[in-house]
């Protein structure tokens, strides 16, 4: 069961159309289940109408034409009730209706099911038989199992057709619109470049090339040097191999001399593909011709052929020529972008990013909103290896991408860019303001840094500190752990750049999403294990290198301040500082007279919350990591986008938890600030400072959208606000009265409406 449920998703999944997908579903479910007719009906978003949209046993020509509203008939009840039906005899059902002409008369067995992607019903898929009788349990597990299945892959399916309508004169542009998660604000209009992961068949992006007789070459090169390693392989295990693992290699070769694959390849890049996308295209064919196949044997050729393809592709991809060259506007587009590949592209030509995977709170995203760039994460629906060299549009506010959008609606959109262009430049006129309320009430506005490239905007916006670097990131962008000497560069620049200004270093703080490529950490469940200080404290030598070399760094600046990520314990603060201690005096043995600097903690997880007075009274401060927080509270993985919504900033826990920190911190007399994105946000700042926060430190970007919104309001105004606040109990009536609030206080330039 699993096997054909398994082979009808794939063949599915690789149909270039939504009506080809849907006629392969109706054939195979109905083959699969051995009725006499299957038959789906696809919901039209403009009518909210159920439309008869491809069968295999009823009337054809009503294609298209017949339809049910959600409600009406058998099929509208099961979309209206989200549920399977299951009749004996489905004409004596009180909500049975003809649809006059398709010829469903003769039968009786009826069992619809509802195709469900994120809570939206797509459509019904129906099974029929003239024989009176119910379909019994496993019938009804299978079709319900399928549908759910099948759902992603219609909407992939879907997508990946608009792609190609776009792409073909002979038709309209299909205007299409993928949902995915808010990653950085902003509205970017560019050009797709793919960004794909090596040696991986299935990420190759389809890119036409100018050059299709040096792709030729380079493909017939490739593929020759892949038969010359077999062949080494092979004659060196020689006596090693018994005959069958010997035959093997012969499977090999044969399927490299295959004039099939290879003429098909070249015939591809004939046609206009780079040899790349060519040769991954006819692969992946290929392979799923194998998959399907019954005989096991065959089956298992499938494997050896992604082998061989992988090989090629890597060999290919080995002699490619330098950087793609970017367009002046480009929008990277990737299945999982990393850090690095954001440090590889010149900064003025990158509009915007797009993520397949992750969330709002992945250090991508997080990354992307330090550079002020527009980003959309989690758009799992997105065909991106078809998207390159494709006009998009991304709405970073409510994390949506548009394709083929029509000439008004492009319009839209550019004068929402240009408000936004006119609201920053107001806004630049507060960099050099003081950050108080209508009352004189001082609120410190500090940044999280990362990059080089920070300081100088953080600079420029006015920034009172670092309140957290996040020091993994320049270990992200090696290929090997800096040395000591080679950290301390790194961190003498970041203080003397921000000096007399206060600098909060974080110990490195990898595990989670966060995995250094020549340090990999491979967890069941990465949130919940070897993360931050347990890294650093499980690796005295890693940890008390870094120690030593922020502290060298601090010679003769004294602006250092260090901080401990992911404590969840005394044991590791107690550990922690001891290594401090030891590093510290190592420094003194060495002759350099350097002071001891501030230690903090950050609370991040629960935990930490409940035992934050007694950390406070441990070290100088603490910092509320609310990103990590609000994921450890709600218990709502920040990177994953299936539960980005119930990731709520604004829940009445994470807020209740924010005050008893503060209010912790306050009866030991210790600073306490926050460096998570919830800082950043105008809004939350208004609470924050209610609460008695000392030191707020975000985005750069941010930082005088914040610094207007405190402006704006009176010390007394932001308590009422947190005391109303306080007294709601859902996220939701929270954003609504902050809605409103913002409204109140003259911001609603920071109110983005949808624009679709
Ligand atoms: C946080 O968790 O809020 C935080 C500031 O740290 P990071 O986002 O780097 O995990
Ligand atoms: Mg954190």
């Amino acid at each position: 069961m699993l096997e054909i449920l398994r082979n009808i998703v794939q063949e599915v999944n690789s149909a270039e159309n939504l009506a080809q997908a849907l006629e392969i579903i109706v054939v195979r479910v109905r083959d699969a289940m051995g009725t006499e007719v299957c038959t789906v009906y696809m919901r039209d978003p403009a009518s909210g109408r159920f439309v008869f949209q491809a069968t295999d046993g009823l009337n054809k020509d009503l294609l298209g034409q017949a339809s049910l509203a959600a409600g009406e008939g058998l099929v509208g009840r099961v979309a209206e009730r989200e549920e399977p039906l299951n009749l004996e005899r489905a004409p004596a059902h009180p909500s049975f209706r003809l649809l006059p002409g398709i010829g469903e008369e003769d039968f009786s067995a009826f069992l619809g099911v509802p195709i469900i992607h994120q809570r939206e019903v797509l459509g019904v898929l129906v099974v029929q038989q003239r024989e009176q009788r119910r379909f019994d349990e496993s019938e009804e597990a299978f079709l319900v199992t399928m549908s759910a299945q099948l759902a992603a892959v219609i909407v992939h399916v879907r997508v990946t057709g608009a792609v190609y309508l776009g792409k073909d004169e002979a038709r309209p542009p299909v205007p299409t619109k993928i949902n995915g998660i808010a990653g950085a604000p902003g509205i970017a209009i560019g050009t797709a470049v793919v960004v794909s992961p090596v040696a991986d068949l299935y990420a190759v992006p389809s890119r036409q090339t100018h050059d299709r007789l040096g792709e030729l070459r380079a493909f017939k090169k490739a593929l020759q040097a892949v038969r010359g390693d077999i062949e080494i392989v092979a004659s060196q295990l020689g006596s090693q191999l018994n005959p069958e693992e010997h035959a093997l290699f012969d499977v090999y070769l044969r399927i490299l001399d295959d004039a099939t694959i290879g003429t098909e390849v070249a015939s591809r890049i004939k046609g206009g593909e780079w040899a790349q996308g060519a040769l991954s295209q006819v692969m992946i064919e290929h392979i799923q011709h194998f998959e399907r196949m019954e005989q096991s044997y065959l089956k298992e050729r499938a494997v050896d052929v992604k082998d061989l393809g992988t090989r090629v592709l890597a060999y290919l991809q080995s002699t490619e020529q330098g950087q793609p060259d970017y367009p002046d506007a480009t929008i990277l587009v990737g299945e999982e972008l990393t850090a690095t590949v954001l440090g590889e592209i010149p900064r003025e030509k990158l509009v915007g990013i797009i993520s397949v995977r992750g969330s709002g709170n992945s250090h991508v995203a997080i990354l992307a909103r330090a550079m002020g760039v527009p980003t959309v994460m989690g758009a799992v629906d997105l065909p991106y290896t078809k998207l390159e060299d494709q006009e998009l549009i991304i709405d970073g506010y409510y994390g949506e991408v548009y394709l083929n959008p029509d000439e008004d609606f492009r319009k839209r959109f550019e004068d929402m860019r240009a408000e936004d262009a006119a609201l920053s430049h107001d806004l630049e006129s507060l960099r050099d303001e003081v950050c108080e309320t209508l009352d004189k009430h001082r609120m410190p506005l500090w940044v999280n840094t990362g990059l080089m490239a920070d300081v100088a905007r953080s600079l420029d916006q006015g920034a009172e500190g670092v309140g957290l670097y996040r020091t993994e990131v320049p270990f992200l962008l090696r290929e090997c752990f800096p040395i000591e000497e080679e950290q301390r560069q790194i961190y003498r620049s970041q203080l003397e750049a921000f000096a007399p200004k206060p600098v909060t270093m974080r110990t490195l703080d990898i595990g989670g999403d966060k995995s250094l490529p020549y340090f990999p950490i491979e967890e069941e469940n990465p949130f919940l294990g070897w993360r931050g200080i347990r890294v650093t404290l499980d690796h005295p030598e890693i940890f008390l290198a870094q120690i030593r070399a922020m502290i060298k760094a601090s010679e003769g600046l004294d602006n250092l301040r260090i901080m401990l990520p992911m404590i969840c314990n005394v044991a590791e603060v107690d550990e922690a500082i001891e290594f401090i201690h030891r590093a510290h005096s190592e420094v003194l043995d060495e002759g350099s007279a350097v002071k001891l600097p501030p230690i903090g903690v950050m609370v991040e997880v629960p935990a930490a919350v409940y035992q934050a007075r007694v950390l406070a009274r441990k070290v100088d401060f603490l910092s509320v990591g609310s990103n990590d927080l609000t994921q450890y509270l709600l218990a709502v993985d920040r990177n994953n986008a299936r539960v980005a919504g119930l990731y709520h900033t604004f829940h009445p826990a994470v807020l209740h938890a924010l005050q008893a920190v503060a209010d912790a911190a306050h009866l030991e007399g210790k600073q306490v600030s926050i460096c998570g994105e919830l800082a950043g946000n105008p809004a939350a700042a208004v609470l924050l400072l209610a609460m008695g926060y000392d030191v707020l430190s975000m985005n750069a970007t941010n930082l005088t959208k914040v610094k207007k919104a405190v402006r704006n309001v009176t010390l007394e105004q932001a308590k009422n606000a947190l005391s109303a606040v306080m007294q709601l109990d859902s996220a939701r009536q929270i954003e609504e009265y902050l809605q409103q609030f913002l409204l109140d206080s003259g911001l609603q330039g920071f109110i983005h409406p949808r624009l679709d």
